[in-house]
């Protein structure tokens, strides 16, 4: 209580942009997730890994837009890019969106099926739609290829997923069930633990019409728990096993190694969703896969899906997105940030130990969990459901912003590229302070 008066105290401006923003934004706010109570900070501008809010404070950005802000505020190459692209006159830039297939769109497929080793790809607005999209390529690939029986709809329409999984706004199964606002909510089948494989082949096996297997190889908004080698190469056999589409949502983890999670595993998923940083901070999402399941996106085949989006190809991310892989976040720049960022996660986990703090995660995603014991291991969200201090999470909350860390409200953090040591350094200190304190 102490420690949010003192948030309020500090923070006026926040407090009265949020009273203004509750007059046209149902709760002032236009993401549920950046809600915080009693109001949530506003922030005005970024530069490199720092953001400022509203009443002029600075913080070191730990939140990295949930992923999406991998390379930072203001990174030379993608402002050059941007700048380029929005100016024909200048030179080779396209301008903002043609309304027609353009070369910078095909570049950039050739560019993340080379990366990701996809035989075919499209590209969507967010790691949202990629998800739905390649749902229902799934779901028409198996109707199409097994026969769908007439009465009652197609027969091949669940989708086996895990709790704790995130696959975008309508797409949630954060506690064992589908959130209210889970698009055929009827559809989807949650398997109750996640590392847990005799449980998913047993639901996988169970099921009847399953048409797809959706899973990430870290839970990023499940608190960043990483998935054994053997549990995600034991779902995808069990997935074939079933004859049913292995998908693999990479939209969080595809940073954690040059060609994504799923190759550094060995994983040959049949489809992979993308998203988040590829648009180097705008709006982007892919889904791509196997040519024989992708092909029912192909226009020239009869019955085939259709997939539009007026922004689907839109030049700016699609030249942004390009130079992100080739120029910015390349192969080696992503293993060396990742052991880099594997090398701060093990200093924070040895400050913890024995505490009621635990880390968890993988390269650059980092879990943070508050419970009434230390965990020795967390295989999966009920794991830490089960002894969660909520008021000890506000609490390192409210000590971090006052410290001047930037971090997510439910203890999640996304590493910037190019984060000073001495930041880091200073954050690790941060925590043994207020373990100490508290
Ligand atoms: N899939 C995963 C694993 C995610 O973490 C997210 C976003 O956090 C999404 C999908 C949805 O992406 P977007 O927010 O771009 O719709």
């Amino acid at each position: 209580q102490a420690a949010e008066a003192r948030f309020t105290a500090n923070n006026p401006l926040s407090q009265q942009q949020h009273t203004v923003a509750l007059g046209s934004l149902p709760g002032g706010n236009t993401r549920s997730i950046l809600h915080t109570s009693p109001f949530p900070l506003t922030m005005k501008k970024g530069i490199d890994s720092y953001v400022w809010d509203v009443d002029g404070h600075r913080y070191l950005d730990l939140v990295g837009e949930f992923s999406a802000g991998l390379l930072g505020h203001s990174h030379p190459t993608i402002r050059r890019t941007i700048q380029n692209t929005l100016s024909p006159e200048q030179g080779e830039g396209p301008g903002i969106s043609l309304g027609a297939t353009t070369p910078h769109e095909q570049t950039y497929a050739a560019t993340l099926c080379t990366r990701f080793h996809l035989d075919r790809v499209r590209l969507t607005n967010s790691g949202t739609e990629a998800n739905l999209h390649a749902l229902a390529g799934a779901r028409h690939y198996m109707n199409t290829r097994h026969g769908s029986s007439g009465a009652g709809g197609p027969r091949w329409r669940k989708v086996v997923v895990f709790s704790g999984g995130y696959h975008g706004a309508v797409l949630a199964f954060g506690n064992g069930e589908p959130a209210a606002n889970t698009v055929d909510r009827k559809d989807f089948v949650v398997v109750p633990r996640y590392n847990d494989l005799a449980l998913a082949r047993e639901v996988i096996e169970r099921t009847a019409g399953v048409a797809a297997v959706l899973v990430e190889a870290v839970q990023g908004a499940g608190g960043g728990i990483p998935g054994t080698r053997e549990f995600l190469m034991g779902v995808r056999e069990a997935a074939r096993e079933k004859g049913a589409v292995f998908i693999l949502d990479e939209v969080m983890t595809s940073r954690l190694a040059p060609g994504g999670l799923g190759t550094e595993l060995g994983l040959d998923p049949d489809m992979v969703t993308l998203g988040k940083y590829l648009g180097g901070g705008l709006a982007i999402g892919a889904f791509g896969g196997k040519e024989e399941i992708m092909r029912v996106f192909d226009p020239r085949v009869e019955g085939g899906l259709a997939h539009s989006g007026t922004f689907n190809n839109n030049t700016l991310v699609v030249t942004v997105g390009r130079v992100v892989l080739e120029e910015v976040y390349t192969p080696e720049v992503c293993r060396e940030f990742n052991e880099r960022a594997e090398r701060f996660r093990e200093r924070l986990v040895a400050v913890a130990k024995g505490s009621r703090l635990s880390f968890t995660g993988r390269g650059s995603l980092i879990g943070l969990h508050f419970t009434e014991g230390g965990l020795e291991e967390v295989r999966c969200g009920e794991d830490v459901r089960a002894q969660e201090r909520g008021d000890l999470k506000d609490l390192f909350w409210f000590e971090f912003i006052e410290a001047g860390f930037w971090t997510t409200r439910r203890g999640f953090l996304c590493l910037i590229l190019g984060t000073p040591e001495e930041e880091l350094d200073r954050f690790v200190e941060a925590v043994r302070g207020i373990l100490e304190k508290h």
